[in-house]
């Protein structure tokens, strides 16, 4: 069985991938952005783990920085992911429904990156699932056990509705963006940045901390102690967040 002592981190551009051992090759949580996969082979190059070696692909959901090369991986892996990905994943671009960006701050800092990052604009490669990919509907402790993987899966929404969450039994939770610990100095306090649904997000963050979780593995940042979404849990209501242009229906000028 899988446990903290068997993860491996890649740094995959600004996104934190992390492998697990199963039974039979490897789990990869999360891809980067579409451009990374070069950095991707690099960083697995790194650890000494060939990209055969990789059978399964969790998708903890269907943003850009997270699904951006997963047609590269396709033909070699079987996905996990929550069932309302797979229209996401479809669409090819992030699901901007609901919610806004998370304070002024956060959007300010967006804006500049798509000013610096021409090629952001919120959109990746679509990604259509097969039959034989595995889709859970909720929080499931079934899937990770039978690869072999003393853990189980949460659906920890609010981010998107997609979002799911990875907890090993050793109280290590790899949350996806349910939770980041960056950049600090742009008043999240642990918050992610892009939110389709403040409410569920604190529901998330509330399952979370009413769970076996120590310690959390975030795709943005460094690790951090669980008790952190504690003491930060209601920081912000929804006049907080900054909403798209029901227009354009874009963040103004980015995405
Ligand atoms: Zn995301």
């Amino acid at each position: 069985m899988t446990d903290g002592r068997t993860v491996i981190s890649l740094s995959v551009g600004p996104t934190n991938c992390y492998l697990l051992k199963t039974d039979g090759g490897y789990l990869l949580i999360d891809t980067g952005y579409e451009w990374e996969y070069r950095t991707f082979r690099d960083r697995l190059a790194d650890v000494g783990v060939d990209v055969d070696e990789v059978e399964y692909l969790l998708l903890t959901h269907h943003h850009d920085d997270h699904v951006g090369f997963v047609n590269e991986l396709l033909d070699e892996v079987t996905v996990i992911a929550h069932e309302s990905a797979d229209e996401l994943l479809r669409a090819g671009e992030n699901d901007r429904s609901g919610g806004g960006l998370l304070n002024r701050r956060v959007y300010y800092l967006a804006k500049l990156r798509s000013w610096i990052t021409p090629e952001w604009d919120l959109t990746f490669p679509p990604v259509t699932l097969r039959d034989d990919d595995l889709l859970v509907d909720g929080d499931d402790d079934r899937t990770l056990r039978e690869l072999g993987i003393g853990g189980t899966i949460l659906h920890t929404p609010g981010h998107t509705p997609d979002s799911i969450s990875v907890l090993l039994d050793d109280g290590t939770l790899f949350c996806g963006d349910a939770a980041m610990s960056r950049p600090l100095w742009a008043g999240i306090r642990y918050h992610t940045i892009f939110i389709t649904d403040l409410e569920q997000h604190y529901e998330s963050w509330r399952k979370i901390l009413d769970s076996t979780a120590e310690r959390i593995y975030p795709a943005h940042g460094e690790p951090f102690d669980a008790e952190r979404l504690r003491e930060n849990l209601g920081a912000y209501s929804d006049d907080a967040l900054i909403e798209k242009d029901p227009i354009t229906d874009r963040y103004d000028d980015f995405g």
